[in-house]
């Protein structure tokens, strides 16, 4: 079977026999002519069907290991698809380490929609196997390792709960991406991507990938990505098709960095503890005290106090004001996403490099004298 860094770096090369163009066209066209009534090229409308959009589909589908994929305007917007599946007094079980913005769309449809949201920590999994005989559970939906706090949740174990009852597995595999983990092979029934993150990976598109196996699954997504309309553009289906053919080199680099940083952070007296799941490039860490986040921040000068993830470049986030500000902060401080820890990115520059960044700021905070209570 051909390697999957091979079909990486080919992804698209072969979408346009005609022309043999090495890289999937961009087709701009929102309407495709029919010669008569009933023909039809297989497009209509873009926002049902686009060339571009489709070669990224099917490729990334591939990649997954998955029958269908459904590119979205952004990683909510997949998210949204997904569960657009549910109706009112459907039950979804989530971890509760979780990204904030999936947090605050399962809690807004759950008062909205009447969608349960039941959030659990995943350390027992007899436990949430309870909760599905106890509640009208019709979904998982994992992320593993968990955002921030970076804990590893069984997927295969979950698939067999999933299949013992009937319900769906679903994993937003933005961490790791299908380089690290193929949710898919080990069972689940949808993986959903922020392609924003790792495969975009040059900070400069704005996507979400919702993959499916089986058909029937595959058909209600269909429909619904097409009513609801929130595909992605032809242009930003060509900025993932782009990132995807270095995706390998890229997971690669971002590991052996963040080895190499959890390695220095570990040693350091201004660290209280690193999270970090042994492979992709995301690591979690808590300074002594939330009186140092501030001066660490703006002291940083290659590394970019910024809020994304997944990028070439380096990016610390403060989730306490930023990707995890709208889960209230006494459920936040119970769930150890408290106002001492940070979560970083680590980028593809030389590691050397960001660790003298980082050194650079401890000096400070020590000629400073900021030093924990
Ligand atoms: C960023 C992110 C999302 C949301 O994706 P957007 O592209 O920002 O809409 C969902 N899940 C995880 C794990 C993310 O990091």
């Amino acid at each position: 079977m051909t390697k999957i860094e091979t079909l990486l770096t080919q992804v698209g090369t072969h979408s346009d026999e005609k022309t043999g163009a090495i890289n999937a066209p961009i087709y701009l066209s929102t309407a495709y002519r029919h010669a008569g009534l009933g023909e039809s090229t297989g497009f209509d409308y873009t926002r049902t069907k686009n060339p571009t959009r489709s070669v990224l589909e099917e490729e990334f589908a591939r990649l997954e290991g998955g029958d269908a994929c459904f590119a979205c305007s952004s990683g909510m917007a997949a998210i949204h698809l997904i569960l657009s599946l549910f109706k009112t007094g459907d039950a979804v079980i989530y971890p509760e380490d979780l990204y904030g913005g999936t947090y605050r769309l399962a809690t807004q449809y759950e008062a909205q929609y009447g969608i349960q949201a039941i959030f659990n920590d995943f350390s027992s999994l007899e436990e949430v196997e309870q909760l599905v005989i106890e509640h009208p559970v019709k979904a998982i939906f994992l992320e593993t390792p968990t955002n921030p706090l970076m804990q590893e949740i069984s997927i295969e174990e979950c698939v067999k709960i999933a299949k013992k009852y009937g319900i769906l597995l679903i994993v937003d595999n933005t961490f790791l991406t299908p380089y690290y983990q193929r949710p898919i092979e080990l069972g689940a029934d949808i993986v959903m991507h922020s392609g924003t993150k790792y495969i975009g990976g040059h900070n400069d598109v704005l996507a979400g990938l919702v993959v499916s196996k089986g058909a029937e699954l595959s058909e209600r997504l269909f429909l619904q990505h097409n009513a609801i309309g929130m595909t992605l553009s032809p242009f930003d289906s060509w900025l993932l098709l782009r990132g995807l053919k270095t995706l390998h080199l890229r997971m690669k680099q971002h590991t052996a960095n963040a080895q190499a940083i959890v390695a220095f952070l570990e040693k350091s007296p201004h660290i209280r503890d690193v999270l970090y799941a042994g492979r992709g490039g995301m690591v979690s860490f808590r300074l002594q005290s939330g009186k140092q986040i501030d001066p660490f921040l703006r002291n940083l000068k290659l590394i970019a106090f910024a809020e994304s993830l997944g990028g070439v470049e380096s990016f610390i986030t403060y989730p306490t004001t930023q990707t995890h500000a709208d889960i209230p902060e006494e459920i936040r401080n119970a769930r150890g996403v408290d106002d001492s820890l940070l979560r970083f990115s680590v980028g593809i520059e030389e590691a050397e490099d960001l660790i003298a960044d980082l050194q650079n700021v401890f000096n400070v905070l020590e000629s400073e004298a900021i030093v924990h209570d």
